[in-house]
């Protein structure tokens, strides 16, 4: 079921509660803080129903219902212990076109009573659709935790400011931020510390000496690898306060959900679609929104300071004297091993881990192979799915074993993350017969073969076929020293596993 939500105005409107028990109490005392005119139809009360009534807050009807008295009536609640009654009120309400809400009967209820977080003039509703009422009630307990009792306030506060702030800041951007600056400044504290009137007086004293000038920024904001989860505290701030974001393509849909409903997008995928933004275009667009003081956020997968050009960016703005921040993200390399069960560095196999670009031939030609061959370290190699046959051939040319386990971790931590397992030698074949695409991040080094052991998210690794299996078994030291010790990885279990998975896929 799916609702449309409202708030209704009920001040001095008639409502009809059927039923005097603990239920309906509940549902009247709501309805008495929206000053609603409400009639209770019973025959027998609470106590509590019968002081209100006594002290005429709520009418009080003993006879039976009669569907003629719904003609004056805005809103209906069943809340009788008797099914049948409860749906008679319901027909009648549906004929007559009155919103009726059946107590615990969502089938026969045309509105539902949210779970409510009562900050008013705020009001937090929370609807399950019937289906869960439980959870929602769980959300509010937790909102309630979370959401200051001064809130209220607060927002009375703003009610007698706001056509002032409207007349001093006609623009919406201004505006929006002058009052970013009011909800997090002394006004607020001041209302947490039970002083409204000191708080009025500082938000008046706020308006009189705000900047008209709207002071453009940037913020290099990392998203980290696509599991909305991984962003910062930091990141989802800067997210919220945005005027205008600029995007990778990388970007998962997912964090940029996150961001503030109104703020302007623009994607600056070097790969997007047909167009081609150049790094100068990306730079221009900073510039030409930082200029019109807007908070731009420019977002970027993973860290914007690993492969991410992030440098460049910064060098230009300081340039250029506009105000920057950087967030820091999580680096694929960092997240793809931690959702491949794969840690970088291990006491027994690694003792140093390397970010490596293997983006193009000439980008390959300038690395230090010698180094990058060698044992015990870790190598973690950004965007390159379209060399890896280049790389087999030359690590293996400088000395890396052959049979040094590698993970291929395709769409780290995200819902369709795929993760091809093998040894060098296998390396550019696997990939390609599992057609593994971009983004790709190619974990290699003795602690990979942890990967079939560890795994822990999304589907099990793409491991060894049977003869593989064979095949490494016969080879290499490293992994052997690996796959047999005790209780750790390569159980012959894991195998066991690893051949279901391959059958499946
Ligand atoms: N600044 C980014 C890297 C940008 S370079 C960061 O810190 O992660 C782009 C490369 O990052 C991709 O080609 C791929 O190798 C890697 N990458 C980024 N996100 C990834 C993901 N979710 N899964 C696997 N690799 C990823």
């Amino acid at each position: 079921m799916k609702l449309y939500p409202i708030f209704a105005d009920l001040t001095h409107r008639a409502v009809l509660v059927v039923g005097g028990g603990a239920v309906a109490e509940r549902k009247i005392a709501a309805l008495l803080g929206a000053q609603a005119q409400i009639t209770v139809n019973a025959d027998a009360l609470t106590p509590q129903l019968r002081r209100w009534v006594n002290e005429g807050r709520i009418a009080y009807r003993a006879d039976a219902f009669q569907d003629g008295w719904l003609d004056r009536i805005w809103l209906v609640i069943a809340a009788t212990s008797d099914r049948e009654l409860n749906r008679q009120i319901a027909a009648f309400a549906e004929l007559r076109r009155i919103f009726v809400n059946v107590v615990d009967d969502a089938a026969l209820s045309s509105f539902h009573v949210p779970a409510v977080v009562d900050r008013a003039p705020l009001t937090i509703a929370i609807s399950s659709g019937g289906e869960s009422p439980m959870l929602a009630r769980l959300l509010r307990e937790r909102l309630e935790t979370l959401l200051d009792h001064s809130l209220g306030a607060l927002a009375t506060l703003t009610a007698r400011l706001r056509k002032r702030i409207r007349l001093r800041h006609p623009q919406m951007a201004a505006r929006r931020r002058f009052y970013e600056g009011l909800f997090a400044g002394q006004a607020a504290t001041l209302l947490r510390q039970g002083r409204p009137r000191a708080a009025l007086a500082a938000a008046e004293d706020a308006l009189a000496t705000a900047s008209m000038e709207l002071s453009g920024s940037v913020v290099l904001v990392g998203a980290g690898p696509g599991d909305p989860g991984l962003l910062t505290l930091r990141a989802l701030r800067a997210l919220n306060e945005a005027d205008v974001i600029l995007h990778d393509r990388l970007v998962s849909a997912e964090v940029l959900e996150l961001a503030r409903r109104d703020a302007e997008r623009i994607e600056v995928g070097k790969q997007a679609g047909n167009h081609h933004t150049t790094q100068d275009d990306i730079h221009s667009l900073l510039l030409e929104h930082a200029r019109a003081g807007k908070r731009v956020v420019r977002l970027k997968g993973g860290d914007p300071f690993v492969f991410g050009r992030g440098g460049e960016e910064l060098e230009f703005l300081r340039g250029h004297a506009i105000p920057y921040e950087v967030v820091p993200g999580i680096t694929a390399a960092v997240a793809c091993a931690a959702y491949a069960g794969v840690p970088l560095t291990h006491r027994d196999y690694a003792q140093s881990v390397r970010f490596v670009t293997a983006h193009c031939r000439s980008s390959l030609d300038t690395l230090d192979w010698v180094a990058l061959a060698q044992e015990r370290q870790t190598l973690a190699v950004y965007m390159g799915v379209g060399e890896l046959g280049v790389l087999q051939a030359r690590l293996i040319q400088h000395g890396r074993a052959a049979s040094t386990p590698f993970a291929l971790i395709e769409n780290g931590s995200r819902a369709e993350q795929r993760v091809v397992t093998g040894t060098l030698a296998q390396l550019a074949e696997r990939a390609a017969g599992h057609a593994v695409r971009s983004p790709a991040l190619l974990i290699l080094g003795e602690v990979a073969a942890l990967a079939t052991s560890l795994a822990w998210f999304g589907q099990h690794p793409l491991g060894a076929a049977v003869h593989d299996i064979r095949d490494a078994a016969q080879l290499k030291p490293s992994s052997d020293r690996l796959s047999t010790e005790p209780g750790r990885h390569a159980k012959p279990q894991a195998h066991a596993d690893l051949l279901v998975a391959i059958h499946r896929a």
